[in-house]
């Protein structure tokens, strides 16, 4: 079987009747844990975040996963999206308050372009929320041809604070 290491996105920032935002992102991790899809799952620490975009909401909870994966790129976007559903997303505004939201940062070292996914995320290298837990889980990776050790935006703290290291 081929496994490709992928990188996740995890963020939320309401609570709703199946948790918190906090827990939304733990029973997402759970999951990809508990799942024959994947193996080797790390995750980085929890950072609260400054809404990025739409400011008038609630500050966030963000964190990357790590994990090798068996499921191909659009597999592993439907298991994206069953995990928001499960959390009970509902999808008021474009960038605007959600409990779950889970995207692809990046997929081995594939490029990808078609009607329902773009890989490396095309905001990635544009959000701190993204880049310094990346860098957490590996300092050597490589996105759109840059190191992101050398990414000042990695580095940047601005809106972000440690809320819990997992
Ligand atoms: P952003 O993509 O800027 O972070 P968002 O996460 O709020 O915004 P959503 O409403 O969650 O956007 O997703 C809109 C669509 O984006 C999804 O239906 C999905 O098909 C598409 N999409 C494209 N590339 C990706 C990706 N790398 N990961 C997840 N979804 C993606
Ligand atoms: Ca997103
Ligand atoms: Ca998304």
């Amino acid at each position: 079987m081929d496994w490709t290491t992928c990188y996740i996105g995890l963020g939320g920032n309401i609570a709703n009747e199946h948790g918190t935002p906090k827990e939304h992102l733990k029973n997402a991790i759970n999951a990809f844990k508990n799942s024959e899809y994947f193996k080797n799952v790390a995750t980085s620490s929890l950072y609260s975040s400054k809404a990025y975009g739409v400011t008038d909401q609630p500050d966030f909870i963000n964190a990357v996963l790590k994990a090798d994966t068996n499921l191909a790129p659009l597999d592993l976007l439907d298991f994206c999206q069953n995990l928001e559903n499960r959390a009970g997303r509902v999808r008021l505004r474009h960038w605007g308050e959600r409990c779950l939201d889970v995207d692809i940062l990046l997929y081995g070292n594939h490029t990808i372009q078609n009607d329902r996914l773009t890989v490396p995320h095309q905001e990635i290298l544009l959000r701190n929320f993204v880049l310094v837990p990346l860098l957490e889980l590996d300092d050597t990776l490589i996105i759109h041809g840059q190191k992101i050790n050398e990414l000042t935006l990695s580095h940047d703290m601005k809106g972000l604070t440690i809320t819990e290291s997992l």
